[in-house]
């Protein structure tokens, strides 16, 4: 929020203030100073002006006294003659005194009637003795400050009158008053104009000062696009100079973390692993969504909780035992349902041996890897178990033979046949393997030809009805009459399909029929091999195509088969695009299926042949 400055506390009002302080002090110390000096000029000339008078008085009224004359009236005549000659200054009384302190004359015309009397001042006694006696007076009646010179008239070293001099200086002190007044007005005029001036230089001021307040708080709120206008190149001017660079800076600095965590989350967003961060106390601060996946859970809910708990730890981990957290572990959430195992490895996150900060947890989903690593050792297991049966069966066999059997034509002849079974089963079992084994191995060589496969599935069946006659077994073949070729490696495929219809012959009762079918679907076609022998449970189905996998262990065995030649077709089937799986009801039959897609066919009617 932005806060107004106060005006009694603005920069605005100090700077008045002090600016007026010190126009008024200069303005006193001038004014005393300039008043002082003024006023002792005025009273000094005024004094010498008197002074000069009093005496160019006394010379001319020592003529007139010293000059012989008949009568004193004349006298007092010349006199007043002088005396408004000599001193016309205003405001002020000049008197002439005889040698026994009579008055001749007066120059003011109220006081004419102190004419012939004696005067009774201090100053004309003092005079009339001989001695200039000079001083201020302050006028009793209307308080006036007057000089008061008091001058002997000499005749010769003799004293033969004197002039008595009261003159105001009440004008000079309005002189005075009236500078003052022109001081204080000019003073206060100064005052007025430069508090205005103050005000407009303080704004030059505070203008930039309070742009640069109104965009750091824009700043603080993540607006960096404006810039403080530079008004010129003083102090103010180079901080708002700096002021732009630095918003320049924290832009590209804040552009640059948005980046980086713009980063740092598309990458964290697009990890396949899920990633979590703790803090020091090893609680919960950041996750990515596939964290959330594999945990099955929101960073909201786990924020802040303890990773061992959230990684459902908690019997084994305490929260604060985080050097206790080794390097990886495996977390085991599978259920009834489903597998389900996650990796989750650990770094702590340390600066050169300094406090942990903080753990990353990266989880791993290694269900798939863990399965296959499950399935090899059941491989490794299966064939080991596989071919040690054979081998424990040829040996007590042989040792029979050694121990004597040899010697019995008959049962001699009746063990060697079977260990050359075993042997056989041993090598079928072996060739199968091998051929899995290269098949995985990706290095399977195919050898694709555009197969006629009408023709080529009539083939197949034709060879087999020669086997089945022994079985009295039955082939329906339901196959169209269109042509149909298909891109294919004719031996794979008749490896695969010799698997099916052995093992529908294999399981099928004396008498049974075994059905063959050809369908187009789409851009496939679909071959089913039924037979009605003693089909497979329900749950056993989706097993059959894996490898070892046999309903009947000990039956499938005894037929001779080595549980891997439906794995085999399924990979056989799926190297060509397509398609294999199991339809059977317990007890009453099974049908193979299996798709592959074919590239033309020429027309023609279906057939059941
Ligand atoms: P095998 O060599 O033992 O026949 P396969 O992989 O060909 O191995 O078959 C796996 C298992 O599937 C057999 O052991 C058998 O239990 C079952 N099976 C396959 N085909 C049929 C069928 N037509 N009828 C009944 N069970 C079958």
């Amino acid at each position: 929020m932005e806060k107004k400055v106060g005006f009694f506390k603005s920069i605005q009002f100090k700077l008045i203030i002090i600016y007026v302080l010190l126009i008024v002090i200069a303005m006193q110390i001038i004014g005393v100073y300039f008043i002082r000096q003024l006023e002792d000029q005025l009273v000094n000339n005024y004094t010498e002006m008197l002074d000069e008078r009093a005496n160019l008085l006394a010379y001319n009224i020592e003529q007139e006294l010293v000059k012989p004359r008949e009568d004193n009236t004349s006298l007092g005549i010349d006199i007043n003659v002088l005396l408004r000659e000599f001193f016309p200054v205003e405001n002020s009384e000049a008197q002439v005194v005889d040698m026994n302190k009579v008055v001749l004359a007066t120059s003011k015309a109220q006081n004419r009637h102190i004419v012939g009397q004696q005067s009774t001042e201090v100053r004309v006694k003092r005079a009339l003795l001989g001695t200039k006696d000079t001083g201020f007076l302050r006028d009793p009646e209307t308080g006036h400050r007057m000089r008061v010179v008091a001058l002997p008239v000499k005749s010769e070293y003799e004293t033969i009158g004197a002039i008595y001099i009261e003159a105001s200086m009440e004008e000079i002190y309005d002189q005075m008053q009236q500078i003052n007044n022109i001081l204080a007005k000019g003073t206060a005029i100064a005052v007025a104009i430069t508090a205005i001036l103050v005000i407009l230089i303080a704004r030059t001021i505070t203008g930039p000062i309070i742009d640069m307040k109104r965009q750091a708080q824009r700043m603080g709120k993540g607006d960096f696009t404006r810039q403080v206008q530079v008004y010129g190149r003083d102090e103010i001017g180079q901080l708002a100079t700096s002021f732009n660079d630095l918003t320049f800076k924290l832009k590209e600095a804040n552009a640059s973390t948005e980046r980086e965590k713009k980063k740092l989350s598309s990458v964290l967003s697009h990890m396949t692993d899920g990633v979590i961060a703790t803090d020091h106390r090893g609680n919960i601060i950041l996750m990515n969504k596939r964290a959330e996946q594999l945990l099955e859970t929101t960073s909201e809910e786990a924020y802040s909780q303890p990773l061992p708990d959230v990684l459902r730890l908690s019997e084994t981990f305490s929260a604060n035992e985080i050097d206790d957290y080794s390097e990886s572990i495996l977390l085991d959430f599978s259920n009834e349902e489903q597998d389900f195992l996650l990796q989750a490895s650990f770094s702590v996150i340390q600066k050169d041996n300094g406090p942990i900060t903080g753990i990353i947890t990266v989880l791993h989903d290694v269900t798939e890897r863990e399965k296959i690593e499950q399935e090899r050792r059941e491989f490794v297991a299966n064939v080991s178990h596989e071919l040690r049966t054979p081998l424990t069966t040829m040996k007590s066999y042989l040792e029979a033979l050694e121990d004597g059997a040899i010697e019995d034509i008959e049962l001699a002849s009746k063990f060697l046949n079977v260990t050359q079974n075993e042997t056989e089963r041993m090598i079928r079992l072996v060739n199968d393997l091998l051929q899995l084994s290269k098949i995985d191995s990706k290095d399977y060589q195919f050898v694709f030809e555009d197969v006629n496969f009408n023709q080529f599935i009539h083939n197949i069946i034709d060879r087999f009805e020669m086997m089945a006659k022994e079985k009295n077994i039955q082939f329906v073949r339901t196959i169209p009459l269109e042509v149909l070729y298909v891109k294919m490696d004719k031996d794979k495929i008749t490896q695969v399909i010799d698997n099916i219809i052995s093992n529908a012959m294999k399981y099928s009762p004396d008498g049974g029929n075994v059905s063959v079918q050809l369908l187009y679907q789409g851009n496939n076609l679909r071959l089913s091999i039924s037979d009605e022998g003693v089909g497979i449970p329900r749950d056993s189905q989706i097993k059959i195509f894996d490898r070892f996998y046999r309903v009947d262990k000990a039956r499938a065995r005894s037929i001779g088969g080595t549980g891997l030649g439906l794995a085999i077709a399924k990979e056989l089937v799926h190297a060509h695009r397509g398609e294999i799986w199991v339809e059977s009801e317990y007890g009453k039959g099974t049908t193979i299926h299996f798709t592959l897609p074919y590239s033309t066919f020429k027309g023609g009617e279906s057939n059941e042949v």
